[in-house]
């Protein structure tokens, strides 16, 4: 199947790639429904749920504080490289990530949808101010809610999309891209959170050849053309080379 999926992506011209939180895994952000996965220590709906959030602000920036730290140094990993590389060479209508995490930027990829939001910044619910995320989980201390730096309330939300809220705008050219998508292949996710996991479902509706590559099975794997199970980081492997993807460090020389 690693064969098929290569050639797909050798000769599409619209190709959509659609990431979950697997492809950051092995940079150390733990995933949310793997059995290592965040959702074993908490119930999803306290921390990242709208509802959550209103009624707990507090618990809210305990648990994410501890996550932070993490998100905020974590290095691009196999995945994110090759997916960065695959733009550079062949170009991507269009990389949708579920990640909240930033590493496709920081890995050099360029078109990115971030379905769920970022945790670049904060804004303020009560008066609007937009402040790095950074030092809003500084002042929180890892304690309570932190209060906004120019009203004083306690109701600094991150850029992020949580559980009952709408997805972002840019989210309608992902779905464009879907509709008119040759290939999408999803990577590193479980296929569970929707309007995310409806793509899938859409590229197959209009035509286009669909694949995914994860660990564990997903709700999809019966619908798409392929599937490859297994580490992330040993199928980008075998597709870079027969891709013949060169690192993007070997392309620019430096
Ligand atoms: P998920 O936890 O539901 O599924 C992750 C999938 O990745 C699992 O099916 C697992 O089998 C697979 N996987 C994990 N590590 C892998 C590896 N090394 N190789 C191959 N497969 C691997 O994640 P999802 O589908 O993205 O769930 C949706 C929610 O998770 C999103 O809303 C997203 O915002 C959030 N999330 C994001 C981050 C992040 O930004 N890094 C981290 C945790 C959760």
């Amino acid at each position: 199947m690693i064969d098929t999926l290569a050639k797909a992506l050798r000769e599409s011209r619209q190709t959509v790639v659609l990431t979950g939180a697997g492809v950051s895994t092995e940079s150390g952000i733990p995933d949310f429904r793997s059995d290592a996965g965040m959702w074993g220590e908490v119930d999803p709906m306290d921390v990242a749920s709208a509802e959550g959030y209103a009624s707990d602000t507090a618990r809210f920036y305990r648990f994410w504080s501890q996550k932070f730290g993490v998100i905020a140094t974590a290095a691009p990993g196999p995945t994110h490289r090759f997916l960065a590389d695959l733009e550079a060479a062949k170009g991507l209508s269009c990389l949708v990530t579920q990640n909240i995490d930033g590493l496709h930027q920081k890995a050099g990829s360029k078109n990115v949808v971030e379905a769920h939001g970022s945790f670049r910044t904060a804004t303020c619910l009560s008066c609007g101010e937009v402040e790095e995320i950074a030092t809003v989980f500084e002042r929180s201390g890892g304690e309570r809610a932190p209060q906004c730096r120019k009203c004083g309330g306690r109701r600094l939300k991150p850029g992020v999309v949580l559980f009952g809220e709408m997805l972002p705008a840019e989210f309608a050219l992902g779905e464009k891209a879907a509709d008119e998508a040759e290939v999408l292949v999803a990577m590193g996710s479980s296929l569970g959170v929707y309007p995310v996991a409806g793509l899938v479902a859409r590229a197959i509706r209009a035509g286009a050849r669909t694949f995914i590559v994860n660990r564990d099975g997903t709700p999809f794997d019966d619908e798409v053309e392929g599937v490859v199970h297994g580490e992330l980081k040993d199928i980008v492997g075998a597709l870079r080379q027969r891709l013949e993807l060169k690192p993007s460090r070997e392309r620019t020389g430096a």
